[in-house]
């Protein structure tokens, strides 16, 4: 059983502090929300009607994975479907892995979080009968996503909220990088957020200042950790900032191995270590089909919803066929999209982006290859944002709320973003935490950072090795070249976003190859060559922690 003998620890020397300069300003406000996506802006939103709200971002507003989001947001707002079969589609896809309740929530909060956009100033799709156009995507068993301008649904989703935040005071800090959280002493003695250490950046990501951000709140909102890949569709930012600062300050992480993996980003070999252009599962949901370079068709006889299966299945599949090299080619496989009626009119920015790398859709197949595009796990907490820690919320794709199991159904994301950032906003809004005093002796722990240059071996590793399918002698000598990677941090490598973000990286990298040699089966978007079968005594989670030197892994009860 794994929970009783899954404790695994693997030794590596992994900063526990990011170095900086010294703190040299500080700021007092009510709620302090690391990262500008759909989730800190949301929880921004609602909180700031009463409070001081400061956003702190590393880059622009629009820097994250939201404005690239394509397919659209999931709700039941067909009157023939229903929650229930929202709630076990999600549930379906989560394989075993999912918490029923967070889910049952979620869907249920789902259709006002859509309306509540729409007030907001979103403009949706409209469909033939003037009601929102709602689209099926990959192991929905009904039409029930809805999306903006064909494929930019992200984009508008970003617009709706940029504005309504700025437009209701919300201070923006951008440029700005959330180093390191900062504790204090609640009145009953109990570890309590106290704020954040900030570098604030120049225009080449240089440091110009540190300094502390004090508050009773503080919301972590950064994103996923595509970018430890080197093949993903994750923007630049999206670098596990979040989940890499929690570990160092003692919070346990769940589920990091549950990465998935998009089955169809455009292949461009010339540029595969930068992000990816995806190609919306909602391209396959209006018809398009896989093929090998041979000419086969991809997904027939490997799922009943042919094409339409579920994305870890289409990314298994693909990259198995990869694997066998048809027609010599073992890197990519070909999208054809061209029997869609009005192709460029629904899908104009996949339109553009296919024909500057050559390619017109209409009428010739697309190179598509899997890459790392959503992370299910990340920071323990739940819909409300609760962590373990009093006074520190998690929201959006860096937090583990038990919606995803182990995998997204597709478009659920953005949808949780939104309903939990607002509940989080809502909540603060009505009661604030108390405000303690940062500890006068903070722990300095083992501070330094991993020289920029070394990011590319950690990405190019996790990629070729920790991607969809994992092999045992493959993990293990990831783990062991990630430990060799760590040896290279130093305290006299000078602090830059660039530093901090390969540091966080390593960070990440390290728990998720961890995470993905402990876990002994394939389940959801976990895939293991040596076991290829869900296993009964594997329904339980994995937790990550992190000290000075060590990554513990260990399982607990699903039901946990
Ligand atoms: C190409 C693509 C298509 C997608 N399509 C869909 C879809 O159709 N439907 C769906 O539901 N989901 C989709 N997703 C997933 C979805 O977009 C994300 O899960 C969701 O947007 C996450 O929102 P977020 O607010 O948690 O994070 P993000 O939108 O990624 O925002 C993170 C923010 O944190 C900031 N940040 C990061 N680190 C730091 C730091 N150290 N200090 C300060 N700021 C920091 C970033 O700059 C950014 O502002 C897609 C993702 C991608 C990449």
């Amino acid at each position: 059983m794994p929970t009783r003998s899954r404790v695994q620890q693997v030794a590596v020397n992994l900063p526990t502090q990011l170095h900086a300069p010294e703190v040299s300003w500080t700021r007092e406000v009510d709620v302090v929300v690391l990262g500008s996506g759909a989730a800190g802006l949301a929880a921004a939103l609602a909180a700031r009607p009463v409070r001081d709200v400061l956003i702190v971002t590393k880059d622009t507003l629009d820097a994250g994975s939201t404005a690239w989001a394509q397919g659209g947001l999931a709700a039941v707002l067909d009157p023939a479907d229903t929650f229930g079969e929202h709630v076990r589609d999600t549930l379906d896809a989560g394989a075993g892995l999912c918490d029923e309740a967070a889910v049952t929530s979620l869907v249920r909060d789902a259709p006002t979080a859509i309306q509540y956009l729409e007030l907001l100033g979103a403009a949706f799709d409209p469909g033939s009968d003037g009601l929102r156009a709602l689209t099926r995507e990959g192991g929905h068993s009904r039409s029930r996503i809805v999306h903006a301008g064909g494929d930019q649904s992200g984009a508008e989703v970003q617009r709706t909220l940029d504005m309504n935040a700025i437009n209701a005071g919300v201070e923006v800090m951008d440029h700005a990088f959330a180093l390191d959280l900062v504790f204090g002493k609640s009145n009953r003695g109990r570890r309590q957020i106290a704020g954040v250490r900030i570098a604030k950046l120049d225009e080449y990501g240089n440091v110009e200042s540190v300094g502390l951000v004090t508050a009773p709140a503080v919301v972590i909102a950064t994103g996923g950790y595509g970018q430890v890949f080197a093949s993903t569709s994750n923007p630049p930012a999206v670098t596990g900032d979040g989940h890499a600062l929690a570990l160092r300050a003692g919070l346990t992480l769940r589920d990091l191995e549950f990465v998935q993996f998009h089955p169809t980003v455009l292949w461009h070999p010339a540029d595969s270590s930068q992000q990816q252009m995806l190609i919306s599962e909602a391209v396959r949901g209006e018809g398009a089909v896989l093929f090998d370079a041979a000419g086969e068709r991809v997904m027939v006889g490997v799922h009943p919803q042919e094409d339409l299966a579920p994305r870890d299945v289409v990314a298994s599949a693909i990259s198995a066929r990869m694997a066998q090299a048809p027609a010599g080619v073992d890197d990519h496989v070909y999208l054809d999209a061209t029997k869609i009626d009005n192709f460029a009119e629904r899908f104009p920015f996949i339109t553009k982006a296919c024909r500057a790398a050559g390619i017109d859709p209409l009428t010739q197949r697309i190179p598509v290859a899997p890459a790392a595009h959503y992370t299910c796990g990340g920071i323990d907490s739940n819909l409300d944002g609760l962590t373990e820690v009093d006074g520190l919320f998690a929201v959006g794709e860096v937090a583990y709320t038990g919606v995803h199991g182990a995998n997204r159904l597709a478009s659920n994301s953005l949808t949780e973003s939104l309903v939990v950032g607002t509940r989080v906003g809502r909540n603060l809004a009505w009661k604030l935490p108390e405000r303690v005093k940062p500890d006068d002796a903070q722990p300095i722990g083992v501070t330094g950072l991993l020289h920029d240059s070394l990011r590319s071996d950690v990405r190019v590793a996790m990629s070729k090795h920790i991607g969809v399918l994992r092999r045992p002698e493959s993990l293990q000598l990831t783990i062991d070249a990630l430990s060799a990677v760590a040896e290279k941090v130093g305290a006299d490598v000078a602090p830059t976003r660039r530093n901090f973000e390969a540091t966080n990286i390593l960070t990440v990298a390290t728990a998720v190859a961890a995470s993905a040699l402990a876990r002994t089966e394939s389940r959801g978007c976990h895939r293991r060559t040596d076991f290829t079968e869900q296993r009964a005594d594997w329904v339980c989670h994995l937790e990550v922690a992190l000290t000075s030197d060590s990554v513990t892994i260990r399982g607990i009860p699903a039901e946990a």
